[in-house]
């Protein structure tokens, strides 16, 4: 039974029956539908405004500059940056990439990055994280006091499967101190959390449109134009140079029909669900871990381990019985492999083994976070009478 804000008890159970009939996405953090404002900018550019943006001779080729150059206004608008900063690639992995292969000097990240980060510079020094998965400070001044020459910090701005966010204006200030570079990985908390970019002074950010709403296949990578940063790509000069290829037009302008509104979402609604989500584990299994919950964390994100099933059995349980959820890191090939994030957060065995990410989405509703319980529920006594079982005969 689910309770309102105010504790009365809802009616929950004949709109509980009517969503078995349907599938409950609780994998946000991982992709996020399109937004109906991103269909309708689009339609335009399929059939009629369908012109090359470098196609600078003909109105098709203007009409499509015209769409790219007001998406950049609009992006740089909620950045804090100047439009000629804003990159558009290809997402954020490029992005990560574009900047982490292309500094010129020594890296230092930490070891809860995205992959696309980490897989960029194997040899980077990497920070370490505390037991809630936030940057060890002293750990990174120690790495800024060893490190020669030019330096660039990357690290995120939230995780992606913990949604731990990170104290980025102590980051930013420790990196000044000793003259770093910094970029910030700043794609899950994008719309999720407010931050003022603009105060914050950031060298380098990635950021990528499909988890705000936009298509997959859109970032931008905002580039200090005071650091020479050398192309990934080479080709026709696209992006100033720094990003050869055509522009991908419509992933532009979905990128920019959804990215002011993001600025002002409320999550407060999300956060209670999640709350409320958490409290009702713990109700039901007192020794089940909520990574990271003592932190500052992303109002939509509960990544937890249930005793005694593994992550991948949870994942497969919940995808039968139409719940689609994550075991921590969606990006790696559908594989569910241990977490580097919950190994960095000293997360032990069989604990790490365990872990399931539930994120939710501005569309979340009671009846749906309802129904992951009872499912939930349903395969932990499983297990125990399992357990129970075995353990009697
Ligand atoms: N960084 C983080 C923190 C992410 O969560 C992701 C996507 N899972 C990426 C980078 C890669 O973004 P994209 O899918 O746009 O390449």
């Amino acid at each position: 039974m689910l309770h309102d804000k105010k504790g009365s008890k809802m009616e929950s159970s004949l709109e509980t029956a009517q969503l078995e009939e349907r599938v409950v996405y609780l994998d946000y953090q991982s992709t996020t539908p399109c937004d109906a404002r991103v269909v309708e900018a689009m339609l335009p550019y399929f059939t009629e405004k369908f012109g090359n943006p470098h196609s600078r001779n003909h109105k098709f080729g203007w009409q499509a500059e015209d769409a790219v150059e007001k998406a950049r206004q609009k992006v740089a608008h909620i950045i804090g940056a100047n439009p000629k900063e804003i990159i558009f690639t290809s997402g954020a992995t490029e992005a990560n990439n574009t900047i982490i292969k292309g500094f010129a000097g020594r890296l230092i990240t930490s070891a809860i990055e995205h992959e696309s980060v980490l897989e960029a510079n194997k040899s980077a020094l990497r920070c370490r994280v505390e037991a809630q998965g936030v940057i060890d400070l002293t750990h990174l001044e120690n790495l800024l006091e060893s490190s020669e020459g030019p330096t660039l910090v990357s690290i995120m701005a939230a995780n992606n499967e913990t949604g731990v966010i990170q104290p980025l204006s102590d980051i930013v200030a420790l990196s000044r101190q000793y003259g770093a570079k910094v970029h910030c990985d700043a794609v899950q908390i994008l719309g999720k959390a407010a931050v003022d970019w603009a105060s914050l002074n950031l060298d380098f950010i990635s950021i990528s449109g499909h988890k705000i709403g936009a298509l997959q296949g859109i970032g931008a990578l905002i580039v200090n134009e005071r650091i020479p940063v050398p192309p990934l790509m080479r080709g026709g000069g696209q992006e100033r140079y720094y990003r050869s290829g055509t522009e991908n037009s419509m992933g532009i302008v979905s990128f920019g029909a959804v990215i002011k509104a993001c600025k002002d979402l409320d999550w407060s609604n999300i956060k209670w669900l999640r709350d409320y989500l958490e409290t009702q584990l713990i109700k039901l299994c007192p020794e089940l871990v909520i990574f990271g919950n003592k932190a500052d964390r992303l109002s939509n994100t509960c990544c937890f381990a249930t005793p005694g099933i593994a992550s991948n059995t949870q994942v497969m349980y919940f995808d039968l019985m139409g719940i689609s959820v994550s075991a921590g890191s969606a990006c790696s090939s559908g594989k569910v492999k241990v977490s580097h994030v919950l190994q960095a957060m000293d997360v032990a065995e069989p604990t790490l083994q365990q872990s399931l990410r539930v994120s939710l989405g501005q569309t979340t509703t009671e009846q749906e976070i309802h129904r992951f319980m009872e499912v939930w529920q349903q395969l932990y006594e499983r297990t125990q009478s399992n357990l129970k079982e075995r353990i009697v005969s």
